[in-house]
């Protein structure tokens, strides 16, 4: 506390003032305030002491010196002292030293500043670093992040430099205010070359430093270099590097155009900070793109893989070869669907299960083995052929192409045979060479016969004895007729089973075909003594008609032929609706020789006659080609044994079956049946 006269003398001066000031009582008293204090007024005084006089009082904050030189605040209230009569006569001034508050606040002011700074610094980074993570696109990531360096840092500029392998390099992206040249994907002529980074592989920034220019004029830079920093409109810079693990990738730099500027640290060190996460970007999306590469190649080869493996499943699936893999144990990794219908197994009985002893006789076993083994020494393992079994017992005889499989070493696995099923070939070719053998036999018999009649005729033996040379022609003319018979039978059944005589189906009534049947041998049945009784409801079949009657004709003829005069042969149709079961004993034939039994409603024919009868074991075989119950039944006869061949092989063409049965002595009754439609 302190009081001055009107010109400004200090007249009281307090312990507080001592204290403050560091002027003693003594030394203050006398002397001019603001002379002593050095008073530094925050407005002029004459305005101070014009509100004094009116107001009779002030206040503000003024600067004192102290004595010991130092500067400080002080909140100072000025009170105007007047006497009795109200004439001014002193000023009472009480000064608040207010330094301390007054560095506090501005302390705060500062942190606050500082804290927004941060956290625009923060969102900064968070931005960008966002974007590296969202994003594997580095054109992208560098756009945003010099996007957001160029508006936080208030800016001209902020681009992104990267190097070519030999050290030239170009801008890749850049973020630049409005009204400032471009420098991305900008062809225009340098005023001059600026090799130093290209000579020192990328300069100071290889050594992670920064460079920080505040004004270009200033730095003592080069003068291509200034002039080049001209072009592009700079007045300061700073430039970071960016490095993808240890290479030096590129530069991050912020220019300030309209004039210099200094750069604060802060920002140097968000530079830093960006290129940092930069560089995460850049390692990220090299690793990205180069793995996307992998990916791509990998589906290439999957698809390519896929697809063979497609299409060798189909054919696996689909052929009708056997297809089997086994491995050098003879365990069974694969069979295809036609491998396991040929045997008759399930995959699940087959796969894991040894080849050998599945699919060979106990005695072959060993010998089977040793050839296997020997085979897997060999450079490639030879094709074969060999005879399985089937689930039932069945021999089939195979064609076997066989492969080795190997792994990856080249080592043998197993072996990959794809067999060809050639039991039904091998069955027809022996049957054509039995069918030749029999057929010359059977032409040869009848043509001896006429041979030797002609021989005879020529000779003149018979010259005198016409009754006798009569005979001998007859028996000539009967053997020709039955040459012709033979080999029309033959031509018929070889035309038949070759499917070279289509059935010409139509609608037809079964009694009308059992009629006109009976019509054609009557004149035979009636030579032999025999009665033919019809039993035949008139119902419409989808047949072929002409060979309906061939099949009735066979087995009339054979009925009459092996029935004695005064016979019955019983020639019925009827029609069956229920489910009937064939009537054999299953087990007395081979499976596949069993007719399939009847399941839809169908016409059962039957031919029954009361002759001779056929043994039992005879019953199947009577139906092959030149098949008879006995050798002379031809001769006596006159047959060809091809006539239950030619019924069997029409009876099928129409899906349906035919049968004998018998009792010896008593008589046959052959059946066929038709399935309605
Ligand atoms: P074939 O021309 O010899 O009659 P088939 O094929 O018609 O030729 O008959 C074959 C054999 O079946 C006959 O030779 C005969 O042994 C026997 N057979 C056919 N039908 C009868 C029948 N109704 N009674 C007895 N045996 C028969």
């Amino acid at each position: 506390i302190m009081t001055h006269d009107l010109n400004d003398v200090i007249t009281f001066w307090n312990q507080g003032a001592e204290f403050m000031y560091g002027w003693t009582n003594a030394e203050a008293l006398g002397q001019e305030t603001h002379r002593l204090l050095q008073t530094q007024f925050p407005q002029p005084l004459p305005e101070i002491k014009a509100q004094l006089q009116a107001q009779g009082y002030w206040e503000g904050e003024l600067l004192h010196t102290r004595r010991d030189g130092l500067t400080i605040t002080v909140n100072s209230r000025w009170v105007m002292q007047k006497d009795q009569l109200g004439k001014p006569i002193k000023v009472l001034e009480i000064n608040t030293d207010i330094t301390q508050q007054q560095a506090a606040l501005r302390e705060r002011k500062q942190a606050e500043a500082d804290l927004q700074r941060q956290m625009i610094q923060k969102q900064l980074l968070w931005n960008i670093t966002q974007s590296v993570r969202q994003s594997l696109d580095i054109q992208d990531i560098l756009a945003t992040a010099v996007r957001e360096v160029h508006h936080t840092l208030g800016v001209d500029r902020a681009s992104v430099y990267q190097f070519n392998p030999d050290w030239s390099g170009y801008f890749v992206v850049e973020s630049v205010s409005p009204g400032w040249v471009k420098l991305v994907n900008n062809d225009m002529a340098k005023v001059c070359e600026d090799t130093h980074l290209q000579k020192t592989q990328g300069g100071r920034f290889q050594q992670h430093q920064n460079f920080v220019v505040n004004d270009i004029y200033r730095m003592g830079l080069h003068t291509c270099h200034i002039q080049l920093l001209e072009q592009f409109q700079a007045k300061a810079y700073a430039v970071t590097p960016i490095f993808a693990g240890d290479t030096l990738w590129g530069l991050l730099a912020i220019y300030h155009n309209a004039a210099p500027r200094d750069w604060e640290s802060w920002e140097v060190s968000l530079l830093e900070q960006i290129s940092s996460q930069l560089a995460i970007a850049i390692q990220q999306s090299q690793l990205y793109a180069k793995l996307q590469i992998e990916l791509q190649e990998r589906r290439q080869a999957e698809t390519m893989t896929r697809e063979s493996d497609r299409r060798w499943r189909l054919l696996f699936e689909n052929t009708n070869l056997a297809v089997i893999s086994i491995d050098t144990n003879g365990t069974i990794e694969a069979a295809n669907p036609f491998f396991l219908k040929l045997t008759g197994y399930a995959e699940n009985e087959v796969i894991g299960k040894n080849w050998f002893i599945l699919f060979f006789l106990p005695r072959q076993i060993p010998e089977q083995i040793k050839l296997f083994q020997t085979h897997l020494k060999k450079t490639s393992y030879p094709s074969l052929q060999s005879k399985i079994l089937t689930k039932t017992g069945e021999e089939k005889i195979i064609n076997w192409n066989n492969t080795f499989l190997r792994n990856a070493q080249g080592e043998v696995m197993g072996v990959t045979g794809i067999g060809e099923d050639i039991t039904e070939r091998q069955a027809v070719e022996k049957l054509k060479d039995e069918f030749i053998s029999i057929v010359s036999h059977e032409l040869r018999t009848p043509l001896t016969s006429i041979r030797g009649s002609l021989g005879l005729l020529m000779a003149g033996v018979m010259d005198d004895d016409p009754v006798a040379m009569k005979r001998m022609i007859e028996i000539a003319a009967i053997d020709t007729e039955r040459l012709v018979r033979l080999v029309n039978d033959i031509l018929d059944l070889e035309k038949l089973e070759m499917g070279r005589i289509s059935l010409i189906r139509e609608w037809c009534d079964a009694a009308d075909l059992v009629q006109r049947s009976v019509e054609v041998m009557a004149s035979s049945a009636q030579a032999a003594g025999v009665t033919l009784e019809i039993v035949a409801p008139s119902v419409q079949i989808w047949v072929a008609p002409d060979r309906i009657i061939q099949t009735f004709t066979n087995l009339l003829s054979n009925a009459i032929k092996f029935s004695t005069a005064g016979g019955v042969v019983a020639l019925r149709a009827e029609i069956i609706d229920e489910v009937i079961l064939d009537t054999k004993n299953d087990q007395d034939y081979p499976s596949q020789v069993i007719p399939q039994r009847l399941l839809s409603s169908h016409i059962l024919f039957s031919v029954q006659d009361q002759g001779r009868g056929i043994p039992e074991d005879k019953l199947e075989t009577i139906f092959g080609r030149f098949q008879q119950v006995d050798a002379s039944d031809s001769r006596d006869q006159g047959g060809t044994g091809l006539g239950l061949a030619i019924c069997k092989s029409i009876v099928q063409q129409h899906s349906g079956q035919i049968w004998a049965e018998s009792t010896w002595g008593e008589g046959s009754t052959f059946f066929f049946a038709l399935p309605l439609p």
